[in-house]
């Protein structure tokens, strides 16, 4: 809901409640005023006998058998003080009250006064009834019934907090809106790299603000823009900087918002965010994980099983068609499974953008980095974006946050001046492989193992024409279950060929094959090692067709249960096959390389039971250059173009 409705909300209870409050003070006023009279004075019986016996008074009620109420003749009202100076609008008042005690011996008392008095005194039975105190002694436990009711009311309507905070607005939108009120100091200069991500949505934001310049050339405003793309790239934070440009009102909402475990509040919030959003036209409405309400219809095992989900992502659409163009609403949405979409969410008319923000490449990493160490104090010597840029390949932006943050935290705890490199290599540690454990009680056996296994993994690297290149070997024990790890810099690359992915499946199976080799037993340590293997295996054959008997086919996408393959019982056992012979050619071939080179695996494993951590520094002292460098530096120095001194450069 809306910060600004919540304003009026706020105005228009504060003013019932007043105006109820003035009305029961009014009521009571009013009785009081009635009911007490200032002018009437209680007396003591001795006063009333006195007053009787100079027969000054005229008329006497006696008010429902309880009290009498005495009216002193005219002409001798002179003689009572409280009288003369008595209010005018009292003058039908009785002057003197008397408490009597039991009506009978008081009536008995009158009558034998009368009989002897000159003048007797008149005197009347009278009953009366308080109205409106008794409706006041019914109607204010009512009123304050109410009260309560309507306090309680507002409290869960508007409460933030409470189990029944939600009940009262379950149809209504959840959607945040950023306008002129809420400032968001997110902009376009705090998303680095996405170039054309940027480009795009400003031209989203450059339509709300100038319409005209589209619309006279024929242009119609797109209505949706979606943003595709992993985990952690961004989506959510270049929506927020498009709230920060826009300078348009802005509402941001998740997908899962929708959902409530009541049947037809989805599709009620949607109506309502569209309406919302159309009062406040020319808006942005972001849905974040809209794969949460716009996954494709009627798909899943038990059809129509989740029709509240359907009805929601029905709604959507209708809105979508509903509002018209030049209304001035667009729909920004960001998912990392644009596969599962219903297409006719992304047929053009509805997201009639769809912006891909893939993971950063070197130059967009070095750009994040740029960004997340300026809230850092670093040692400008040291740590330097474009090197940390290298040493983080594959990661997104949220990944890169997350590794500056930490090694700020490292810093502090090692109670630093500044963030050195030292301390980003241990964030970087942290992030791919958990926490340090060095608690951890590992027994020497276990740890020689686990030494010649990853001493096995690093050697075949070494090795292998194709392997990416080593950054560090470490057999300290780390988060839940990693023993150890090798860690290499795969090259920014677009497509990978055969040989690489080999050499990659042959260095994978290094683990296993050094401690086959060694200890000629093998253990669990490579269960990782083999899943990876066998999903590249698979890969490889079934979907980028790299196996000549499988052939050029790729079963990619295709429903692959038991009853629904996409290929013959025959095939499936060729796959399987070759996927078997495969792996275990590159079993036998990290085998034979690390039976080669057995000499430099047990150098390098004693090594690492040594120092627990070597970096390819270490390992270029202890066994030699990579043989593939060597031969890379010298084919540089041979094709190395001649300078040619700017005089001697010919014309164009
Ligand atoms: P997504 O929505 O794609 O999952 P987010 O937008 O939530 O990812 O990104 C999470 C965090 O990662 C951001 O808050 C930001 O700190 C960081 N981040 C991601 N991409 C970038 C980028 N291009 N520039 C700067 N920071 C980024």
């Amino acid at each position: 809901m809306s910060t600004e409705k919540n304003n009026n909300n706020k105005k228009v209870n504060f003013n019932t409640y007043w105006i109820y409050g003035l009305i029961i003070f009014f009521i009571i006023c009013v009785n009081m005023f009635l009911y007490t009279n200032n002018t009437t004075q209680e007396i003591p019986k001795s006063k009333f006998m006195e007053i009787a016996s100079q027969n000054h008074i005229e008329k006497l009620d006696i008010i429902n058998d309880d009290i009498a109420e005495i009216y002193i003749a005219k002409s001798a009202q002179a003689s009572y003080e409280h009288i003369k100076q008595g209010n005018p609008i009292s003058v039908a008042s009785p002057h003197f009250r008397l408490n009597f005690g039991d009506v009978g011996k008081f009536t008995e008392q009158l009558d034998k006064i009368n009989e002897t008095a000159s003048t007797p005194i008149e005197y009347y039975h009278i009953k009366r009834t308080n109205y409106l105190g008794n409706m006041l002694s019914w109607l204010l436990p009512v009123f304050l019934i109410i009260a309560l009711w309507l306090f309680f009311m507002k409290r869960m309507a508007t409460g933030s907090g409470g189990p029944g905070s939600q009940i009262f607005n379950i149809g209504k939108s959840k959607a945040t809106l950023f306008d002129n009120n809420t400032k968001v100091n997110i902009t376009f200069k705090d998303v680095a790299g996405l170039n054309e991500a940027k480009e795009e949505v400003m031209e989203v934001v450059d339509f709300l603000k100038n319409p005209k310049k589209y619309t006279a050339l024929g242009g119609k405003i797109p209505k949706g823009v979606l943003l595709v793309g992993p985990p952690g790239t961004g989506k959510t934070l270049l929506a927020k900087a498009v709230a920060g440009e826009a300078g348009v009102p802005f509402f941001s909402m998740s997908g899962s918002d929708f959902v409530e475990m009541f049947v037809g509040v989805g599709a009620s919030r949607v109506r309502d965010l569209f309406k919302q959003a159309r009062e406040k036209a020319p808006c942005i409405v972001f849905i974040d994980e809209i794969d949460a309400i716009g996954r494709a219809r009627g798909k899943g095992a038990v059809q129509g099983g989740n029709d509240e989900r359907e009805n929601t992502l029905n709604q959507l659409l209708v809105e979508m068609d509903g509002f018209s163009t030049d209304k001035g609403v667009i729909l920004m949405a960001a998912t990392n499974r644009p596969d599962v979409l219903d297409n006719a969410l992304l047929r053009p008319g509805r997201f009639d953008r769809q912006i891909g923000i893939d993971r950063p490449d070197l130059k967009g990493r070095e750009e994040i980095f740029k960004v997340h160490l300026k809230s850092i104090k670093i040692n400008d010597e040291e740590v330097v974006p474009e090197k940390l840029a290298e040493m983080t390949p594959g990661f997104a932006g949220a990944d890169i946050a997350n590794i500056c943050n930490e090694a700020a935290l490292v810093a502090a705890r090692r109670d630093k001046k500044a963030v050195d490199l030292d301390d980003f290599n241990y964030a970087l540690d942290r992030v791919i492989g958990g926490l340090e454990k060095k608690n951890k009680i590992i027994s020497p056996k276990e740890k020689e193992i686990i030494a010649y296994h990853e001493a096995g993994h690093a050697i075949c690297g070494w090795f292998l024409e194709h392997a990416s290149p080593l950054v560090k070997v470490t057999i300290v024990p780390r988060g839940i279950g990693t023993l150890g790890y090798a860690q290499y810099l795969p090259k920014e690359e677009y497509i990978t060929r055969t040989e690489q992915l080999e050499d990659r499946m042959c260095m994978t199976l290094g683990g296993r094959a050094a401690e086959k080799i060694v200890f000629d037993k093998i253990s669990t340590g490579a269960q990782n090692d083999l899943d990876q293997v066998t999903k590249m295996a698979y890969g490889m054959i079934s979907v980028y067709g790299m196996n000549d008997k499988v052939g050029n086919v790729s079963f990619h996408g295709m429903s692959q249960d038991n009853f629904n393959k996409p290929y013959s019982d025959e095939t499936a056992k060729l796959i399987d096959d070759e996927v078997r012979k495969m792996i275990d050619t590159q079993y036998l071939r990290a085998q034979e390389l690390l039976s080669t080179y057995r000499n430099e695996l047990n150098i390098l494993a004693r090594t690492l039971l040594d120092r627990e951590v070597i970096l390819k520094s270490d390992v270029e002292q202890l066994i030699g250059k990579r043989p593939i460098e060597m031969v890379e530096t010298e084919a540089e120095n041979v094709t190395e173009a001649p300078e040619i001194a700017p005089e001697d450069q010919p014309e164009i």
